[in-house]
């Protein structure tokens, strides 16, 4: 089954075969020594070591998102966020539910960012924390990073960024960008298993910590990483086999490199693109600010397509084809990461071609063509 999803993303044989593993004691040295491993490997890949910690969560993405806004704001402190889909919307419900003083700051789904917007809001001096996704999954657009750190830099804001989409697969560099807070999970662009969610968090900002309370007590990133420091251990069970899993995908990320992996997903993206072009379907966004790890594609208006059965055919063609979100209008996605390549996105599109063909919808797809 290829999954051309946002992820969980394909994984090697070797990364599956992983999950296979001897009955382990969490607590025991052997898998406390594994766990530092982990951190050490991400807080290197982020170029953060040094001046970053990992903190490990056993949970999803989300779960590591409420870590960071939960705890990293304090009680005087303020957030905003940038909404751009459904992922930032998500940081905004979230903070009003562990009340975080939070406001949003609403940007397109479909278009560039505009950072004078942004440096208006941070220069209202109102905010301590800005919270961004780096790649927005909701439609595939990727921000511009660099520049977002800089203001948030220029303004005293500290900075949070959900990098769950990307992590891995877009270089992030934290000596050269100053990221605060930085999140990720194991299964995306890092091709491990789902289970395992991370904070890479400055260790200046943990020791401000002390000075304000938890608002939760799973997602205690403060906590979690006092218990981790002290014991090598994390808090609570652990995903152990989904760990043994992060670690070989993570050996085999250094092995490709964030540089390598980028470019193959790059070339999975040039591929799809030309034969999703060549088959008549148009995308949301402009090539420009798209993160060439996902696509939006815009529902035709052919009589003849339904998403339902373009999906359940590909389906059972053996490719996994991802609805859209609300916020981007109605559209299917496309992701390229994982452990797949240009013959599996190539396999991809001749079967496309085939249910469409099966389906009776040929080109023009839309009406206005
Ligand atoms: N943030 C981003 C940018 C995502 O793409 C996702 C999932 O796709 C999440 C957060 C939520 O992650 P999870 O579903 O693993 O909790």
């Amino acid at each position: 089954m290829i999954l051309l999803t946002p992820g969980p993303a394909n994984t090697t044989e070797e990364v599956k075969r992983s999950l296979c593993v001897e009955d382990t004691c969490h607590r025991e040295r052997a898998f406390c020594a594994l766990l530092e491993k982990i951190r050490n490997d991400l807080v290197r890949l982020a170029g953060g070591l040094g001046s970053h910690e990992a903190v490990l969560f056993t949970g999803s993405g989300t779960c590591a998102v409420e870590a960071a806004i939960g705890r990293a704001v304090p009680p005087s402190g303020r957030l905003l966020v940038l909404c751009q889909g459904d992922y930032g919307k998500r940081m905004v419900e979230m903070s009003a539910i562990l009340g975080v003083p939070c406001e949003s700051l609403e940007s397109r789904p479909d278009a560039a960012l505009s950072l004078a917007a942004l440096a208006e809001a941070l220069a209202t001096g109102r905010f301590t924390h800005l919270a961004i996704v780096h790649h927005e999954t909701t439609t595939g657009l990727l921000n511009p990073l660099e520049e977002i750190a800089a203001l948030a830099e220029e303004h005293g804001v500290a900075l949070i960024v959900d990098a769950i989409s990307s992590f891995g697969g877009r270089a992030i560099d934290l000596a050269e960008t100053p990221v605060d807070l930085l999140i990720g999970s194991a299964n995306k662009c890092l091709q491990g298993m789902p289970g395992l969610s991370f904070v890479i968090v400055r260790r200046a900002v943990l020791e401000q910590m002390d000075a304000w309370p938890a608002r939760s007590f799973y997602t205690d990133l403060l906590g979690e990483f006092h218990a981790v420091r002290t014991t090598g251990q994390m808090r609570f069970t652990p995903a152990v086999q989904v760990a043994f899993a992060l670690r070989r995908a993570l050996a085999e990320l250094e092995k490709e490199t964030v540089e390598g992996r980028s470019a193959r997903y790059s070339r999975n993206w040039s591929v799809l693109q030309s034969g999703m072009a060549s088959a008549g379907f148009r995308k949301l966004l402009p090539d420009a600010i798209e993160s060439r790890l996902l696509t939006t594609y815009r529902i035709p208006d052919h009589p003849g397509y339904a998403f339902e059965a373009h999906h359940d055919r590909l389906l059972d063609e053996g490719f996994v084809i991802y609805p859209g979100k609300p916020h981007a209008g109605p559209s299917f996605r496309l992701g390229n990461i994982g452990a797949i390549g240009e013959s599996d996105i190539r396999a991809f599109l001749a079967a496309n071609l085939r249910v469409l063909e099966a389906l009776g919808v040929a080109p023009p797809l839309y009406a206005t063509d």
